[in-house]
């Protein structure tokens, strides 16, 4: 189980991005990464290439961050948290924050 998923609000801890919050795009899970909307965009120079129809010009796209470099933005206390894990009484394993204690879906 991740600590990160989509749809999670999350804070940037490293890079130019520092302190941006976005919600997650994607999650890379065997890369570990993540695609925040809005942050890490990288603009790329396309030129079409030999019979693929590429598209030419400047692209702009959101670039992958590493999970380690953002943090998790529990929903119920809205604090930038750590995460930890709990099992259920279910069986089931659920996501808490070691801020508020609270279960985050
Ligand atoms: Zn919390």
């Amino acid at each position: 189980m991740k600590r990160i998923k989509q749809g999670d609000t999350v804070e940037v801890i490293r890079g130019n991005y520092q302190g941006v919050r976005g919600s997650v795009h994607r999650v890379l899970a065997d890369k570990d990464q993540v695609i925040i909307s809005g942050v890490n965009i990288i603009k790329r120079h396309t030129k079409p290439t030999g019979r693929v129809r590429t598209q030419a010009g400047i692209i702009e796209r959101e670039a992958p961050l590493h999970i380690s470099n953002v943090a998790l933005v529990c929903p119920q206390c809205s604090q930038r948290s750590k995460v930890a894990f709990k099992v259920q009484p279910s069986g089931a394993k659920a996501r808490v924050c070691k801020k508020c204690n609270e279960t985050i879906e």
